[in-house]
C-alpha cells in the first residue's frame, strides 16, 4: 500500500542512513528544496560525497556551525516506509549493520543517470514494395519478444538469427525506423485478461479460496503444497491477476536463475508481456531501469532471484516464493538471510500477501501451516491427463554390479524399455565431476585442495581437478605429492561424468547429455540445452540437483535415483528432510505429460524412513515423523540456533577468540541460551583459512538477537580474525 512520507524543510535536521561502514546514523541539514523521509540522497562524508537514505527527523545535539547540509536528492520519489522499516526489521534479524542492508537496497549504478540508447521500431506495416525474405520475416517477427521500447541491432540480430547487414538494409525502405530513446523506461502494462486458460477442478477450488484471502484487506500468509505437476504456477499466477487488477505489484522469487527464461515464457503466454526480471544476469542498465521502474509502479510484475526482496516497491501487494523449500534461498555470503523467511517479514510490514509454493515444503512452513500461523492450500492431483509417476525400490543388496559399475541390472532393463519406446530417461546423481576422491595406489595419498581441508574431485571433460569449496583448479597431477611414483592414480566413487561414461558403455546407441551446473557458462547456453532436451534430442539426461528444480521434459517416462542413500549419510539437521524433497522433487520429472512414469531408486537401505515414505507416498506422514524428532531434540522450528564462524589465516587466533567468547557464556545463559564449542568446523579450512565454530541454541520463543549482538561487541578482533554470526543456519560445515 502506498503511504505518504513525512517532509522536512529547508535546514532542518535529519538523520541519513550512509553505505558507508560505519554502524550509526549521521544528522545533516535539509537541501535548500527540503526533502522527504525515505528520500534516496547524495552527502558530504569527509572527503568525499556518498550516498544516503533520508532516515528521519534528527534529535541529535550538534552544534548547527558544525552540521552539513545534504547536497542533492538522487531520487525524488521517497521510498516507502515499509521498505524503511524492512531495512531496519532485516538488519535486527540478522545482527547486521543498517548499511550493510541498505547497500541491498542500492545495488544499481548511477541510480540518477538519464542515459538514452539507439533502438529501432517497427511500423506495424511494411510498405507495398518490400521484398520480404524468410530473414526479414523473421526479423519483424522478432519484435514480437520485445516489450515495446524497441531493440538494438545486436539483440535483434540475435533474436532473428541475422547477420546485422540484414538489419541495416531494411531501414530505408521505411518499414523500421531508429530513433534514440531513454534507457529508463516503462515495463509494458500487464494484460491480466490476455490468455485465460481453463482450470482444472482441483485449480479452479484453490483459486477461489485464495481469492477470498486476497479479497483481506490483511497481511496473510499461505502455503501453497501441490503435488510435482498440479499446476501451482497457473494457481499462483491467477493471485498475481488478481492482485493486479487491484492496482497492486506483484514479485515471484524463483531459487534458481536458469529457470527464469522458461518461467518468463509462461507469464507472457498468460500475460501477454514479459516482466521485469532481477537477477545477476542482467546488465547495469537493465538494474537501472528496473529499480527505478518498480518505485513509480510501472513494473507489476518482477520475476527474480532473493536479492529482488530488497526493490523499492511502490505498492506491493503480494510475493511468491516459488520451491520455497530450496536451500540456496539463503544467502551465504554478507547479510545472510534467508529469503523466503524476509519475503514473510516484507510482506508483513507492506501488508501485503506472500505465497509460499512447493510439492515438498520446509518442516518450518510445514509447521506454520499446521500451527494456523499461514493458510494452506492443496493440490493433490497433476493437471490434465498426467498422472503421478509410481516410485519402486531397487534393493541394491539383490543386485549384481563391479565396484565401478552403477547402473544396476535391473535399473538397464528399464531404461532398455524406455529408449525402445523413445522416451527419456533421466539418471539424477548429485555429485558433479567425474570422481568424488582420486587416491594414489601406491600410497593411499588422497588428492587434497592446497587452500582448504578437502578432496579436490576430478573433473574429466576440463581436464582438470577442482575444489568445490573455493573453486581453485589444477592439473591431474603426474606423480604422487606424496610417495611420488608416477601416473598411479584411481579415481574412487562416481560422479555424474562417470556415471555418463558408463551410460555410454551399456547404451551405446543412446545420445546423452550430462548437466552439471559447472558445463554451462551462462544461464542462456543452460536453458538453450533444456529447450533442446524438451524437444526431445537426448535419450539420457544425466544431472545432479540442478535438474531438480522445475524443468519439464514432455517425454520423460523414467527417472533413476542412482544413489538415494547419498544424502542421509551426513549428520546434518535436515539430512532426512532434504534427501526427502530432493528425491520427491527428482522423481516429479517423470511422467510430466500423458505417458505414466516411473521413478527407481536404488537403494541399500530399503527400510529407511526416508526411503519408505517417499516410495509408499507416505508424505504427511514423513512430516509428523520429522517434526516429532526436531521437537523431542528442541531442534529448528521447535527450537533456534544461531552460528558463529570465527575464522584465521593461524588456527590459534581462531581457538583464542572462540575461548574469549566461551568465557563470557554466562550473559547468554541468563538469556536462556547454551552454547556449545568453541570447536573445529568440519571443513577446518577453507581458502587457506582456519575455521573454529560456535552453536547457540535456545527455546523457541527466545529472541536471541539483542544477547548475542552485545555478547560478541565484547570481544575485539584482531586483524585478521573475522567473525560472522548466521541466524538460523542451514550449513554447519
Ligand atoms: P507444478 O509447478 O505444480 O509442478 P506446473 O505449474 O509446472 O506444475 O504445471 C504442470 C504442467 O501442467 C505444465 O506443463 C503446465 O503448463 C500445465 N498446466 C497446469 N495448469 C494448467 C492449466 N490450467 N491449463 C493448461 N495447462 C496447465
Ligand atoms: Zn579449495
Amino acid at each position: 500500500m502506498k503511504q505518504d512520507q513525512e517532509f522536512f524543510a529547508d535546514g532542518m535536521l535529519v538523520e541519513v542512513l550512509t553505505t558507508q561502514p560505519v554502524d550509526r546514523l549521521f544528522t545533516y541539514k535539509a537541501p535548500s528544496a527540503g526533502c522527504f523521509k525515505g528520500a534516496i540522497v547524495l552527502v558530504p562524508f569527509g572527503k568525499r560525497i556518498v550516498m544516503g537514505l533520508v532516515w528521519g527527523a534528527s534529535t541529535e545535539k550538534i552544534e548547527p556551525k558544525k552540521i552539513k547540509t545534504i547536497d542533492s536528492i538522487l531520487e525524488h520519489r521517497p521510498i516507502q516506509p515499509e521498505l524503511q522499516n524492512f531495512i531496519r526489521r532485516v538488519a535486527d534479524y540478522t545482527v547486521s549493520p543498517l548499511y550493510s542492508v541498505f547497500r541491498l537496497v542500492t545495488r544499481v549504478r548511477d541510480i540518477a543517470a538519464q542515459e538514452t540508447h539507439k533502438r529501432l521500431l517497427f511500423r506495424g506495416k511494411v510498405p507495398s514494395q518490400f521484398k520480404m525474405t524468410s530473414a526479414r520475416a523473421r526479423v519483424l517477427e522478432s519484435f514480437d519478444q520485445s516489450d515495446g521500447t524497441g531493440l538494438s541491432i545486436s539483440e535483434l540480430a540475435k533474436l532473428a538469427k541475422v547477420s546485422p547487414s540484414v538489419i541495416n538494409a531494411m531501414i530505408p525502405s521505411g518499414c523500421l525506423i531508429s530513433k534514440m530513446q531513454p534507457k529508463d523506461l516503462p515495463y509494458a502494462a500487464v494484460d491480466t485478461t490476455h490468455s485465460k486458460r481453463p482450470l482444472s477442478e482441483d485449480q479452479a477450488r484453490v483459486v477461489s479460496e485464495l481469492s477470498k484471502v486476497l479479497d483481506q484487506n490483511a497481511h496473510s500468509s499461505i502455503l501453497l503444497c501441490g503435488v510435482t505437476g498440479s499446476g501451482k504456477t497457473a494457481v499462483y499466477l491467477e493471485a498475481i491477476a488478481k492482485v493486479i487488477d487491484g492496482g497492486l505489484q506483484a514479485l515471484v522469487l524463483l531459487p534458481e536463475i536458469a529457470l527464469t527464461g522458461e518461467f518468463t515464457e509462461r507469464l507472457k503466454a498468460r500475460f501477454g508481456v514479459y516482466p521485469a526480471e532481477w537477477h545477476s544476469g542482467i546488465s547495469q542498465s537493465e538494474r537501472r531501469r528496473v529499480w527505478k521502474m518498480v518505485g513509480r509502479g510501472q513494473a507489476q510484475i518482477v520475476v527474480g532471484a532473493r536479492s529482488a526482496l530488497f526493490l523499492p516497491f511502490e505498492s506491493l501487494g503480494l510475493i511468491v516464493v516459488d520451491e520455497e523449500h530450496d536451500s540456496s534461498y539463503k544467502q551465504q555470503d554478507g547479510v545472510l538471510y534467508n529469503a523466503r523467511d524476509m519475503a514473510v517479514l516484507r510482506a508483513s510490514l507492506a501488508n501485503a500477501k506472500v505465497i509460499l509454493a512447493s510439492a515438498t515444503p520446509s518442516l518450518e512452513t510445514w509447521n506454520n501451516a499446521k500451527s494456523g500461523k499461514y493458510k494452506r492450500f492443496n493440490l493433490t492431483k497433476r493437471y490434465g491427463s498426467s498422472v503421478l509417476p509410481d516410485i519402486e525400490i531397487i534393493d541394491m543388496r539383490n543386485e549384481e554390479l563391479r565396484s565401478d559399475q552403477w547402473i544396476s541390472p535391473t535399473l538397464k532393463t528399464k531404461i532398455d524399455v524406455a529408449i525402445n519406446n523413445s522416451e527419456q530417461v533421466l539418471l539424477f546423481l548429485n555429485r558433479r565431476g567425474y570422481a568424488p576422491v582420486t587416491l594414489c595406489r601406491s600410497c593411499g595419498e588422497r588428492i587434497g585442495c592446497d587452500f582448504c581441508d578437502t578432496a579436490m574431485i576430478e573433473h574429466r571433460f576440463q581436464k582438470r581437478l577442482m575444489c568445490h569449496q573455493c573453486g581453485e583448479t589444477k592439473a591431474m597431477p603426474i606423480t604422487c605429492p606424496n610417495c611420488k611414483v608416477m601416473g598411479n592414480f584411481a579415481p574412487i566413487g562416481p560422479g555424474v561424468e562417470r556415471l555418463a561414461e558408463e551410460a555410454a558403455k551399456t547404451f551405446p546407441e543412446a545420445s546423452i547429455t550430462v548437466l552439471s551446473s559447472d558445463l554451462y557458462k551462462s544461464a542462456r547456453s543452460l536453458k538453450d540445452e533444456l529447450e533442446r532436451i524438451s524437444r526431445g534430442n537426448s535419450d539420457i539426461i544425466i544431472g545432479t540437483q540442478l535438474i531438480a528444480k522445475g524443468h519439464n521434459f514432455p517425454d520423460l517416462t523414467v527417472v533413476g535415483v542412482v544413489d538415494p542413500d547419498l544424502g542421509l549419510q551426513g549428520s546434518d539437521l535436515r539430512a532426512a528432510e532434504r534427501t526427502f524433497q530432493l528425491i520427491r522433487q527428482v522423481s516429479g520429472r517423470a511422467g510430466r505429460s500423458d505417458k505414466k512414469g516411473a521413478a527407481y531408486l536404488q537403494t541399500y537401505q530399503p527400510l529407511h524412513p526416508v526411503i519408505k515414505a517417499i516410495s509408499e507416498g507416505q508424505d504427511e506422514q514423513f512430516w509428523i515423523a520429522e517434526a516429532e524428532g526436531r521437537a523431542s531434540a528442541k531442534m529448528p522450528p521447535y527450537g533456534r540456533l544461531v552460528g558463529i564462524l570465527i575464522s584465521a589465516q593461524k588456527s590459534e587466533d581462531a581457538f583464542e577468540l572462540g575461548l574469549q567468547l566461551a568465557k563470557s557464556a554466562k550473559i547468554l545463559n541468563s538469556a536462556g541460551i547454551t552454547l556449545y564449542g568453541p570447536a573445529p568446523a568440519p571443513i577446518t579450512r577453507v581458502r587457506g583459512r582456519y575455521r573454529v565454530r560456535l552453536l547457540l541454541k535456545a527455546d523457541k520463543g527466545t529472541s536471541m538477537q539483542s544477547t548475542v549482538k552485545s555478547w560478541v561487541s565484547r570481544v575485539n578482533l584482531k586483524n585478521d580474525v573475522r567473525l560472522t554470526i548466521d541466524v538460523d543456519p542451514q550449513s554447519f560445515l
